[in-house]
């Protein structure tokens, strides 16, 4: 139990799927990814905490608002819990990929963030689970062990491997 420290795991493409060119604003886009739900039950057993780190440029182009964010997030959590899945806290940065911001991955914010609220998080046993190649760069720029995932290596077929 809880032999690993934090997992970080990208949202879109990673929990749930993508719209092709749109953003996700409403709990009618957002569908989970199959088996997602089971996978973050069981790596709430094995990580000490799970933190969603995840760009939403959206809000900055007046798509979506804060508000409409958290609505969101909180049905997703909620769906989440309902099958004993934990996330900890999610993160997300709300700028323009122009505005340059430390937030937007793949610059490391998030995760400096996350260092800053868990102080207790060791970087040499957590890991980073993203879809984009930014979500990897920003994990290896932190010295997470960062994973790549995408629709045929998916969260699920990872966590049968880490999940024994
Ligand atoms: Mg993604």
């Amino acid at each position: 139990m809880h032999n690993l420290d934090t997992l970080f795991l990208d949202r879109d493409g990673v929990i749930n799927l993508k719209l092709d060119g749109e953003y996700i604003k409403n709990i009618d886009q957002f569908k989970f990814i199959s088996g997602v739900k089971d996978s973050i039950s069981k790596l709430s057993k094995i990580f000490k905490r799970i933190l969603i780190v995840t760009n939403q440029q959206g809000i900055a182009k007046g798509i979506m608002s804060d508000k409409d964010l958290c609505v969101l997030h909180e049905y997703m959590l909620c769906e989440l819990k309902k099958n004993g899945g934990v996330i900890d806290k999610i993160y997300y940065c709300p700028h323009l990929s122009s505005e340059n911001c430390n937030c937007r991955k793949p610059n490391p914010g998030m995760i400096e963030q996350a260092m800053i609220d868990f102080p207790e998080i060791k970087l040499s046993q957590s890991y980073l689970i993203g879809d984009s190649y930014t979500d990897i760069q920003a994990g290896n720029k932190m010295g997470l062990t960062s994973v790549k995932v995408d629709n045929e290596y998916t969260l699920s077929k990872w966590c049968s491997t880490i999940c024994l």
